[in-house]
């Protein structure tokens, strides 16, 4: 059986995650990052979760056409409700889904999270509002990533249990990302910068408190891209 590819987003996630580990991807459609992992030799076995009947199929099949169903269980199941005590779960994987999503996601099944060693987030949005849940929720961040992909960025948070507090900024941008400055980082705000430079030029003058909100988000981000000169 061939071999799976993947996008480089979901090999940026799968990197984070340990060798050997005992993972669950919540939101598997297709089951790729699972069968990736195994293929690769990286881990041994593994459980996918999907909600939504089509999505849970076509990860079903797929794991079946890669002759890994003694390896792969994928499971219709609506976040984290998809692994038991039993599975002696230890990693999870959230990806391709927005912050606030995740965070529900989280706090949904919040009393499983005990027994897990590491979380590995991929938002596709909101990726303060996350920040903001995993420490209001005894996780601290171990390592971030940020990548570009046919024109999108894509941030990678990964968390295990532990304090931290966070700035609003380190919220906002992210402490790994903010320290390592990295040239895709700088791109990604450069561009947010364009937006909303332009988004401010047609805010009417007369609408003051919007623009001020605007010009704000404006400066916390020339303030960061300064910063690093
Ligand atoms: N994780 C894959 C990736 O990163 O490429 C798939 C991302 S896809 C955009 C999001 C998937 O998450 C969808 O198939 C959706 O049905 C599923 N999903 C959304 N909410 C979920 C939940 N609460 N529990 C399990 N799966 C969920």
């Amino acid at each position: 059986m061939q071999k799976k590819t993947i996008s480089q987003r979901l090999e940026r996630v799968a990197a984070f995650v340990p060798d050997g580990a005992k993972l669950l991807d919540v939101g598997s459609d297709h089951a790729y990052l699972p069968i990736y992992l195994v293929q690769q030799g990286r881990i041994e076995k593994a459980l996918a979760g999907e909600v939504v009947e089509g999505p849970f199929q076509s990860a079903q099949k797929n794991v079946s056409e890669h002759r890994l169903t003694e390896l792969i269980e994928v499971r219709l199941a609506n976040g984290l409700a998809a692994f038991e005590v039993e599975d002696q779960i230890d990693t999870i994987v959230i990806a391709g889904m927005g912050g606030r999503l995740i965070s529900e996601i989280l706090e949904n099944g919040r009393a499983k999270l005990r027994a897990i060693s590491r979380l590995i987030l991929q938002p596709n949005n909101r990726e303060d509002e996350l920040r903001s849940w995993l420490v209001s929720n005894g996780f601290r961040l171990l390592a971030e990533d940020v990548l570009e992909e046919a024109g999108k960025f894509y941030e990678i948070l990964v968390a295990e249990a532990g304090q931290q507090t966070l700035t609003e900024q380190e919220k906002r941008f992210g402490p790994f990302l903010l320290e390592q400055q990295s040239p895709v980082f700088q791109l990604r705000w450069q561009k947010e910068l364009k937006k909303l430079e332009g988004a401010l030029a047609h805010i009417p003058e007369k609408n003051e408190l919007e623009r001020s909100a605007m010009s704000q988000k404006i400066e916390s981000i020339k303030e960061v891209l300064h910063a690093s000169k």
